[in-house]
């Protein structure tokens, strides 16, 4: 796979000599497939003896484990009885950062095909509220189909613009995610086709409907409230930068923490995920 020079320029610039080599020699490893337990459904040592191999833990994903060789997860009837999701483990790090708990009202803004959003109900142990929506109604299609299968039964699907559903719904939610269309630089090593749709302008692209999209999300949350923004991309437009415009239109929310995932530092694509709070006064922390 050959990466775009001016995508390789701004990683060498944004890692340093020696993360830019780790990088890259993580890049030219194969991606290991991994899988989310559904703990609505079942559970490791249940899945284990299922798919009759042992489960190796992903670090990091709470409920993340590696795909046992030799499993062919989609035709495997405890996939399609809902008991796990293939989900990369990096991917687990949004819906851990804004650990939602049984009993709260939570809103996924950007949920298809709904890996996150099936975390988020398993979080909630089915007690609680999902709104789950997705702009796209093909893509909701898919979304709705991905809920039942993983039997959240907490969870309505909605197919709305971001802007429309938070201002229908002002100060509703006591958390919401916004998992952001994106560049997709962490799905390079898995996807030709992210690769071919790079380009400089392609991720200001992004950064500008990333801010439209996360700017409609603060009406949703009620205040002292839990707001995740993430990203499968590195670019720091559409990172860091997307959350400093955030936080300069809205001084109510005050940022917790900061994650920057690599696939040459914790197993998985990579990703981006900020926690900030409606009225909280937490300082930044980059971890
Ligand atoms: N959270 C999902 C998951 O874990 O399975 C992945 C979400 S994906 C990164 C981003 C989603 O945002 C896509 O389903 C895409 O259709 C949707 N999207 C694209 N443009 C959008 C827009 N302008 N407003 C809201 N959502 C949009």
């Amino acid at each position: 796979m050959e990466l775009p020079a001016a995508y390789l320029a701004r990683m060498r610039a944004q890692l340093g000599a020696e993360g830019y080599a780790a990088y890259l020699a993580a890049m030219a490893l194969a991606p290991r497939r991994a899988l989310r337990v559904n703990t609505l459904k079942s559970a490791p040592e249940e899945l284990s003896q299922l798919l009759g191999a042992p489960l190796a833990r992903c670090e990091g994903a709470a409920d993340g484990f590696f795909l046992p060789e030799g499993v062919q997860p989609g035709r495997h009837p405890a996939h399609l009885a809902g008991l796990f999701y293939m989900q990369e483990p990096s991917a687990q790090t949004p819906a851990q950062l804004l650990d939602v708990r049984p009993g709260e009202a939570a809103l996924d803004l950007c949920a298809a095909p709904g890996g996150k959003a099936g975390q988020l109900a398993a979080a909630l142990q089915n007690d609680g509220l999902l709104v789950a929506n997705e702009v796209s109604p093909a893509r909701a299609a898919v979304l709705r189909r991905t809920l039942e299968r993983l039997g959240a039964r907490c969870a309505v699907v909605t197919a709305m613009r971001p802007d429309a559903l938070c201002a229908a719904l002002p100060g509703a939610f006591d958390a919401v995610l916004v998992d952001a269309p994106c560049s997709g630089e962490g799905m390079f090593r898995r996807e030709a086709q992210a690769v071919r749709d790079w380009s400089e302008a392609a991720v200001a692209a992004c950064a500008a409907r990333q801010r439209a999209i996360l700017d409609s999300a603060a009406a949703a949350l009620r205040p002292g409230g839990r707001l995740v923004y993430s990203t499968c991309t590195f670019s720091p437009e559409e990172n860091e930068e997307t959350v400093a415009h955030f936080l300069r239109a809205h001084p109510d929310f005050s940022p917790v923490t900061m994650r920057r995932l690599y696939p040459h530092t914790s197993p998985g694509e990579g990703q981006f995920a900020a926690l900030l709070v409606r009225g909280g006064g937490g300082a930044a922390q980059a971890v």
